[in-house]
């Protein structure tokens, strides 16, 4: 039986070019161009409501010259891919005065949910597009599917098969072979006919019959070999609650809904193209038919995104999930658009990262650090510093009083003077990042060791005057004695030549919080072409510590992004932080630390 096409039907699909973007190219702009400039559409009407011919017919003329559409399945969770087409598919309407409908394709009763659905127009809005008054779901064409199926038989282009499935798939024949005629293929409409209201009707049980387009066995588009149109399946639609024991098959019911949407241009992945002679087969007839109206939208295919490091196959997904390999689908490891949002990554990003990698007809992989690159860029420009120690080393300066404090000002954001400045509180016992200590310094070590002197930035030059350790030779303290006219901003300071600068945090003021260190989920970059992905996970892709962090960060709202200065990009998890309590993980590195 015809069912949507994955991509992994598609052998040629391993043909990578480890494409560097260059010049963005978008083939599909020139399409759109093309279509304006000839008119193509300007006939369309536009009735209000999608719907047949009849809906329209005397209406006024579509006020959208361009519609597009994003049309998920409600069975899964967004994720990258989907956010390349989802920014093609708006981004294309946007850009050229149209409307960009969401659309559910929901005619699997079995599979798809509401939760599926709420998290797709979640994720839809959050990377910020709006699709107004235009949400739709293919099951609100159940009726009409309906009734031009009535039709396809009635005109003789259709009739209900009662081969059994073995004996349908057999018959089909194979690529080099035509296939055969089903021995109920000459059944009369009107038996058709009326076996088809009585499926309906829930006289049969599931598989006994089907209703099949009679087209053509010996085609060599196997898509065009009598495709089933129509199942029977005795289940409880998410929608339609028991209203329907037959439901319509995908590509039937894709290329309607289009239809009746108004829809120009029918943008999909490659794996897609041998269904587009039915896609047009299928609109024709029904054009011919009077139910459907010209122009007819049209499909276009582009190449999928594919990733580096990343498995996008939504089987591989649910797979990680329900073998927790992750902590859900929105662990922020996942390539699934929640689990961005919690690791950090920014919509405008993705939106950067679309218009980078441009659209093609050819298949290839795109680095992940290509992505990585367009969310730091983002967050460069977007998020206040702030001083986090990950890994806390007790500094302390024998020559500061013990009770005294003061103030040190830093910067919200080096190049944006506008966004102000915040005092950072100073005191005689500091939180140093242990790295940033060498008893025995390697050679070109500009930080701290017995003698060397650096600035703790924003703050006063220090010079180490040893360290402490436990009876296991651990260092627990290092010491160090200050200079009081060195301090940032005043004129002393310039007096004072250091090679190292290094971050600190006063301990009296600073507090322990969670924060997550993540890393790539695979340790290969093409894991889902290894036998078993899951052999490829990065047993390393988290790493959970207590970090010291600025005393300000205890009112950062859920969300919130910041450079943690040295660290990279981190935001306040919208899912584990507490008021007062953020826990926070690092959505990417300053620059692309990726040694694997
Ligand atoms: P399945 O086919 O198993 O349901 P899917 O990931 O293709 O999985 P859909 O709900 O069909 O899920 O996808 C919705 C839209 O997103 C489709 O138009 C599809 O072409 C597009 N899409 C899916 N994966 C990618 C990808 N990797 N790159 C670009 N577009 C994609
Ligand atoms: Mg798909």
């Amino acid at each position: 039986m015809s069912s949507k096409p994955t991509h992994e039907d598609r052998a040629s699909a391993s043909g990578e070019g480890h494409a560097q973007p260059a010049a963005v190219s978008n083939f599909l702009r020139a399409v759109i161009e093309n279509d304006l400039r000839a008119g193509r559409y300007a006939a369309r009407r536009w009735g209000g409501t999608p719907g047949p011919a009849a809906t329209h017919a005397g209406a006024a003329p579509d006020p959208w010259p361009v519609r597009t559409r994003f049309p998920p399945e409600p069975n899964g969770y967004l994720h990258f891919g989907h956010a390349k087409s989802i920014c093609l598919n708006f981004g294309l309407a946007r850009d050229y005065g149209g409307v960009c409908h969401m659309r559910f394709d929901d005619t699997n009763p079995t599979k798809e949910e509401q939760e599926y659905v709420d998290s797709i127009l979640d994720a839809v809005r959050w990377l910020g597009f709006d699709w107004g008054k235009h949400l739709y779901y293919a099951s609100d064409y159940f009726r009409t599917l309906y009734e031009f199926a009535e039709a396809f038989i009635e005109h003789g282009y259709a009739y209900v098969d009662s081969q059994s499935a073995e004996a349908m798939r057999a018959s089909r024949g194979t690529l080099t072979e035509p296939g055969c005629d089903s021995p109920y293929r000459e059944r009369s409409a009107q038996e058709s006919l009326d076996l088809f209201r009585r499926m309906k009707a829930g006289e049969f049980a599931d598989g006994t019959h089907v209703l099949r387009l009679k087209i053509d066995m010996a085609s060599a588009n196997i898509n065009l070999r009598d495709p089933a149109i129509y199942r029977i399946r005795h289940a409880h639609h998410h929608r339609t609650g028991d209203a329907w024991c037959v439901y319509p098959l995908y590509d039937y019911a894709h290329c309607i809904s289009d239809a009746l949407e108004n829809i120009t241009h029918s943008i999909c992945t490659l794996e897609f193209e041998n269904n587009r002679a039915l896609y047009d087969w299928i609109v024709e007839k029904l054009a011919d038919f009077g139910l459907l109206a010209h122009p007819l939208p049209r499909q276009y295919e582009f190449a999928r995104l594919n990733l580096t490091y990343v498995v996008l196959s939504k089987r591989k997904l649910i797979q990680l999930v329900e073998d927790k390999h992750v902590e859900g689908w929105d662990d922020p490891r996942m390539p699934t658009l929640v689990g961005a949002r919690r690791r950090g990554y920014t919509p405008e990003g993705f939106r950067a990262f679309a218009e980078r990698i441009g659209v093609s007809k050819a298949d290839s992989s795109i680095d992940l650090s290509v992505l990585e690159e367009c969310m730091r860029e983002h967050l460069n420009e977007s998020a206040p510093r702030r001083i986090a120690v990950l890994d806390p080393l007790k500094l302390v300066i024998d020559n500061y009083p013990e009770d005294a404090e003061e103030n040190c000002e830093a910067p919200n954001h080096p190049q944006k003077p506008e966004w102000g400045r915040r005092a950072l509180p100073f005191s005689r016992e500091l939180w140093i990042e242990r790295e940033d200590f060498a008893e025995q310094p390697p050679k070109g070590y500009f930080r701290l060791f017995p003698g060397n002197r650096v600035r703790l930035r924003y703050g006063y030059v220090v010079e180490c005057t040893g360290c402490d350790k436990d009876a296991a030779g651990n260092i627990m303290t290092v010491r160090c004695s200050y200079f009081p006219d060195s301090k940032s901003g005043t004129p002393g300071a310039n007096a004072y030549k250091v090679k190292g600068n290094i971050h600190w945090l006063s301990a009296r003021h600073a507090y322990a919080a969670p924060i997550r260190l993540y890393d790539r989920l695979f340790k290969t970059p093409h894991p889902g072409a290894a036998e078993d992905f899951v052999a490829e996970l990065n047993p390393d892709s988290m790493r959970q510590s207590s970090a010291q962090v600025e005393p300000a960060l205890r009112e950062a709202q859920p969300e919130a992004r910041f450079q943690f200065e040295r660290h990279g990009y981190f935001v306040a998890d919208r899912v584990d932080s507490r008021a007062g309590a953020p826990v926070f993980n690092r959505a990417v590195g300053l620059k692309d630390s990726w040694r694997g």
